[in-house]
Formats: structure tokens, sequence, C-alpha cells
């Protein structure tokens, strides 16, 4: 295998690009990242012609690969020759809101914007200004994008920024805790309680080695946002669509949030975000609201064909069954490799995401393993030993996956999302052969 094109243009990239990327997390695969060519279904072909099973999947867009079915391409093909933009409403803004608040349970109105970012941004926005609170609790090893109020680290309310540039007093407001741990969310809204505007939560902790609710998690955070005043918000960015279908996480696990934030999967593969919610609050968005909101690209057509005519072909296919499927098939086989060849490494996943943590808390015995990992958490008896919170990832061997673990998987043909922490996403374009070949991978590369 030689990389020596995408070693060429990464040198270029970096004469007029920071870092020689446009998103932080693709430079870190060292010594330079692999530049993609071209797509071809669950697979992509590099610069150098080295073609690798897809996991990564443009980290959570593609809910059909790099094969997108034919009524989606002709919709997005249409709607790009045909203006592609105006500054004015179209109809399809209004066809594809109509269909989201359809399926998903607690949307009646949608705002869309161009980013999961811009969603998150806008979110804490309106929660503060419905609440004329500020202060939003967020949780230890959550992500909800490149925005001032959530980029903290720190515990409790002893949080500061997490990149310069932002003012100490963003990070004031925001007052973060683990996930799972339900003492602590009664604490803070014991302490804090009258001023906390929202809790920001995404529904699976997707961005830090996929981390799913304990039992009762989420209706401990509904029942004290409710007793408080505050919102609950449940950032759905990347479990939109994926998990629980069409009615997202929010439907899988049965909890209505006030307001939720979607991104990714709600544009069909192209630039976007979205806030939902009910009525009375989505209409104090400008114009019909006081809270300022606006985007020069928002509910820009060729998106909104791309996302309306996507999720309406998962409506009438099998395609969220076949994910979940082959989700299942990987999280089972991986585990079976794991206690083989691992045992102190921990399979995560739900759905359509999955993801191999370097953990090092082993459980003593795998012997009684039940299939399917956490998907069965409640007879399973490693259950104990699957991360919880954000730290428990961190806790993990991650620099060792980063330097030994993905180089080695991406000679066997494979690529995995670019850090420890980043989910993996199944799509209708993967098949069994991918599987299988994946997993052989990683029985090579353990
Ligand atoms: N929220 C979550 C849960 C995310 O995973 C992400 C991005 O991965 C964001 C928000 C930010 O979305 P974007 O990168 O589109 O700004």
């Amino acid at each position: 295998m030689t990389h020596e094109q995408s070693r060429d243009l990464y040198d270029r990239a970096l004469s007029v690009l920071p870092g020689g990327v446009n998103s932080a997390v693709r430079a870190a695969i060292e010594p330079y990242p692999p530049f993609v060519e071209r797509g071809d279904g669950g697979h992509v072909i590099d610069a150098d012609g080295n073609r690798y099973v897809d996991w990564v999947m443009g980290l959570g867009p593609l809910l059909y690969g790099h094969d997108t079915p034919q009524p989606v391409e002709s919709a997005i093909q249409s709607h790009a020759s045909e203006g592609p933009m105006y500054g004015m409403p179209t109809e399809i803004e209004v066809e594809h809101a109509e269909f989201v608040a359809r399926h998903v349970p607690s949307v009646e109105m949608l705002r869309f914007v161009n980013s999961g970012t811009e969603a998150t941004v806008s979110a804490c926005r309106l929660a503060r200004a419905h609440t004329g609170r500020d202060k939003i609790v967020v949780m230890q090893g959550g992500y909800h994008g490149a925005q001032e109020t959530t980029l903290v680290e720190g515990e409790y309310d002893d949080t500061r920024p997490s990149s310069p540039g932002i003012p100490q007093s963003f990070a004031d407001e925001t007052l973060a805790i683990p996930f799972n741990d339900e003492e602590a969310a009664h604490n803070v809204f014991e302490d804090y309680g009258d001023e906390i505007a929202g809790v920001l939560v995404e529904p699976i902790l997707a961005n830090y080695g996929i981390v799913r609710p304990v039992d009762g998690y989420h209706e401990t955070l509904r029942d004290l946002t409710d007793e408080h005043g505050s919102l609950l918000i449940f950032d759905e960015v990347i479990t939109g669509f994926r998990v629980g279908g069409l009615q997202c996480a929010q439907g899988k696990f049965g909890i209505e949030p006030d307001l939720t934030t979607f991104g990714k999967l709600i544009g069909g593969g192209f630039p976007v975000g979205a806030i939902g919610g009910p009525a009375r609050l989505m209409e104090q968005f400008t114009p019909s609201g006081e809270v300022f909101q606006a985007g020069t690209f928002s509910g820009h057509p060729v998106t909104m064909a791309a996302g309306l005519e996507s999720l309406r072909y998962a409506a009438e296919h099998d395609v969220h069954d076949h994910i979940h499927d082959l989700g299942e098939r990987l999280r089972t086989g991986l585990a079976e490799i794991v206690e083989e060849q691992a045992p102190s490494y921990t399979v995560t996943g739900s759905d359509g995401m999955f993801k191999l943590v370097f953990s090092r808390d082993a459980p003593d015995s795998f012997e009684d393993h039940c299939e399917g990992a956490c998907e069965q958490r409640e007879s399973c008896p490693r259950f104990e030993h699957c991360p919880k919170t954000g730290a428990d990832v961190a806790a993990g061997e991650t620099d060792r996956w980063r330097r030994v673990f993905w180089p080695k998987m991406k000679d066997e043909g494979v690529f995995l999302s670019q850090n420890q922490f980043e989910s993996q996403f199944v799509t209708y374009a993967h098949t069994d052969e991918d599987v299988e070949d994946t997993l052989e991978a990683y029985k090579e590369t353990l």
C-alpha cells in the first residue's frame, strides 16, 4: 500500500490550510491523513487508489454510505440545477419540517440551520431567553460543537474554557457533571436550581466512545428540569434518525425533551442543523418571537431535498433494520474477539454505532457474557464494566489506540474514526462481507 499522493496533498494543504485540514479531528492520524478521492458504497478509495471499508462515514451524516438511492439523488440534482438557493422561503423546507414533526415525538416546529454547532448555540439562547436564567448544565465528555458555552473543561462549577479565545465568563455559566450520575444531577439542581436555564445532554454520549444511559437517568433529568422550571435539551445531532430510527433516541428511551438539536442525518450528507420543539417554545425565535435567529443558508433547498428524501426512503425501506442488524453483528463479533484476545477492552455501541474502547478495567471472566454487548444490559454480567461516564473512556489506552491500532487497521483495509472517542457508523450500503472483513481485520490487529 503506498500513500505518496496523500503525503504530497498533505504537504500542499499545510501551506494553505492550518494544520492541513478544515476540521481538527481529520489530522489526528500521523504522520498524515489519507486523502479521499471518492466513495463507493460502504467503501472509500484514497488518492493513491487504496480501497478501504469505511466506518467513518462522514462522521455520521450518511445513512446510505457512498451510494445515494436514486430518488434521493434525483431530488438533489433537480434542486441544485434549479437555483440553487434564493434567500426566500421554499416548499421543500415546509415539507421537511412536516415530515420531522410527524415522526419525532417532542417536535411540533423546527428551525433549520447549517450545522450542529449552530443548533446548540440557538437552543442555549432560547433556553436562556425562555427562563430568564443563564446557567447551562452539560455532561463531562459530551460534545455539542465548537461553541463558547459548551467548550469547557473542569468539573461542576469549577469550569474553564477548553480553548484559548473563549472568555472565562462563558465557562462561569456552564456547570459540568458526570453523565449517568444521578446524585450529581440532584446536587446541581439543589445548589443552582433557580439559575439553570437548561440541561444540554446527548441521549447517548456518542463522541466519547459511546456511553449509553443507565436505566432511569434521563427520567431523573426530565423530573429535575420539570421541577425547577428548566429546559431539557436533547442533543440528537448524532443520535437523531439513527438511534431509534425515525423517532430518534427520544422515541427509543421514551423521553420527551423540551428542545431537540439535530444535524448530520437530517441533511442527507449536506451541511445542516436544526432545533425542534413545541410551538410554545419555538415561536419565541424571531420573527414570531424576540430571540434572534437567522442564517443566509438556513433551509437551503439542496440540503432540504437531500435530508427529506433520505428520511422518506428510510421510512419506506428496511434501512434501519439493516443498519441495526449489521451493527449488532459487529458488536457481537467484536465482543467474541475481545474476549479471546484482549479481555481488558470493551465493545460499546447501539443501533448503527459501534466502537472498541481500549479500557483497562476488565471483568474477571467473560464466560457468561450475553450476546450483543450493551444491548442487553439488564442481564449482562459485563454491564458493570462498560464505560458509564466520559472519565471511564478517557482512562483507556487512547494513545495506543491512535499510534498502533488505527494505522494497522488501515493497513488491513479498514478505516475507523480518527480517534478513540468518535463513534463509527454503519450504513445501508454496508454488507455482510464488510462486517466479516472488518472482524477479520480486528482479529489480526488485536
Ligand atoms: N452535537 C453533537 C452531539 C455532535 O456530535 C456534533 C458534531 O459532531 C455537534 C453537536 C456539532 O455539529 P457540527 O459539527 O455539525 O457543528
